[in-house]
């Protein structure tokens, strides 16, 4: 099979090419996009190879993170939460234990709980692109494929993919939109 990943220079977004599949994965980070994730994490952005999703304003609201680190260390979370509105959303449904209805409700619904686990081979697949880390191999992210343990990493990928793919991460994002506290759809970035 043939799997390569290279930068288009004429649109600057990367595309992974497996067999005769081209999707477009992510954007390239600019300088500025580094300084601004500098700002959101409060410390030097590590293994970043784009920007998943972006706010309205075009700031990153999803880094993506290569599964082993400059220092060698493996990363699991490809698709991290940077955007601080998105960040504080997710950790006020994880402090009002949003994760428990969350599990409950994979606990009662069975398609819900098949497309989690589809959620969670999407994951693996799209981080297996970018390289293989068997330390890490058939481990994805947030708790999946079966608990709900981090809402940032499962809004992350859901933005990061679009809607349809991460079950639980789309449910948190409404859940945000829904009590107004962060909305891919708004700029809070000022604020
Ligand atoms: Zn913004």
């Amino acid at each position: 099979m043939c799997m390569r990943v290279f930068v288009c220079r004429v649109s600057i977004c990367e595309y992974a090419t497996i067999g005769n599949v081209t999707e477009t994965l992510w954007e390239a980070a600019s300088e500025a996009d580094i300084d601004t994730l500098r700002q959101q994490l409060d410390r030097i952005p590590r293994g970043v190879i784009g920007i998943g999703a972006r706010c309205v304003c075009g700031r990153p609201t999803v880094v993506v993170t290569a599964p082993r680190l400059e220092d060698g260390s493996p990363f699991p979370t490809m698709f991290y939460l940077t955007h601080p509105g998105a960040v504080k959303g997710c950790s006020t449904l994880e402090a009002e234990k949003t994760m428990e209805q969350l599990n409950d409700w994979l606990a009662e619904d069975d398609q819900a709980r098949e497309a989690y686990k589809r959620a969670h081979e999407d994951y693996i697949s799209r981080r297996r692109r970018l390289g293989e880390v068997p330390e890490i191999d058939g481990i994805s992210a947030g708790g999946m494929p079966t608990r709900v343990k981090c809402l940032h990493a499962l809004v992350g990928h859901a933005l990061a993919v679009g809607q349809g793919i991460n079950v639980v991460g789309d449910r948190a994002l409404e859940l945000m939109e829904e009590r107004n506290l962060w909305s891919p759809t708004r700029c809070t970035c000022e604020m």
